[in-house]
């Protein structure tokens, strides 16, 4: 498979087209943002590390009957995936309050959301992606009031395999933001599963184990990705990975 046109740039993926009709190309910079992209830097081998962790969740994920556009992995950041008509949706699972509930409403950091709690906010950057409610998402037709079911219903599901796959890691899973996209008449969840869109608590010490690191400059934010990064997926996707993923980029002309 060939590596065609950029088709889209993120703040943290770019995407191509490949000479295979529908099959895309996402590859996993090194480069990290937070804040609205008020804070930028760029860590070497995170790409790897993100690819990783999330080829390892899209894949346990299918294994229990979630669909999701990732095909394979291509090389230590580039990932082989379906392509899929995007809905400009961030859908936003809760286990615990942290990060913006926390600002925006007086609930406490750490309380437990039982159920848990779900926020849709609208992917547009010019607008700083604006929270949503079901009216809005529906009159803006972004989605039917069916595929909005359905969604949240998905995202519920991926929320009690992770948790759970997490928990026997040792690891809280406090939220997470999921994408989807249509591909005919199915919604497959898309974009990423990482360590850049979760929040991830050591069940022992409390400790971050995320971009919060970043965000808040907590640490080694590398070192926090390598070890998260093995510590879910394997060894292979910790150091060991991110070195082969160096070797390849080094020999690339
Ligand atoms: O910032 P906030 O607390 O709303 O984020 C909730 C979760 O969604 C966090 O895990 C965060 O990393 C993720 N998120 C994301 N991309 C965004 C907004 C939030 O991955 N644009």
């Amino acid at each position: 498979m060939k590596q065609q046109k950029l088709l889209y740039t993120g703040k943290a993926k770019s995407v191509f087209r490949t000479d295979v009709k529908g099959t895309l190309i996402v590859e996993f910079r090194d480069d990290i943002t937070a804040f609205d992209g008020g804070k930028k830097d760029v860590l070497r081998n995170k790409g790897s590390y993100n690819a990783g962790v999330s080829a390892f969740f899209f894949g346990f994920l299918e294994m229990h009957g979630i669909k999701t556009h990732f095909i394979r992995m291509i090389d230590g950041n580039r990932m082989a995936v379906r392509e899929l008509a995007m809905i400009p949706l961030e859908v936003i699972v809760r286990n615990l309050a942290a990060g913006s509930v926390v600002r925006t409403y007086p609930f406490t950091k750490g309380m437990t959301f039982n159920p848990p709690v779900i926020v849709i906010d609208y992917k547009d950057d010019s607008r700083h992606d604006p929270m949503l409610n079901d009216d809005l998402i529906v009159a803006l037709g972004l989605v039917t009031p069916r595929e909005l079911k359905r969604i949240k219903a998905i995202a519920l599901k991926v929320n009690e395999l992770l948790s759970e796959l997490l928990a026997a890691r040792g690891i809280t899973l406090v939220d997470f933001k999921i994408e989807f996209g249509r591909r005919g008449k199915s919604i497959c969840l898309g974009d990423e599963i990482s360590m850049d869109s979760m929040r991830l608590w050591d069940k022992k010490t409390g400790e971050s184990l995320d971009k919060d690191v970043y965000r808040f400059d907590m640490g080694d934010v590398m070192a926090t990705y390598n070890r998260v990064a093995a510590r879910i997926a394997g060894p292979e996707t910790g150091e060991a990975h991110a070195k082969k993923t160096a070797d390849v980029r080094s020999t690339k002309p």
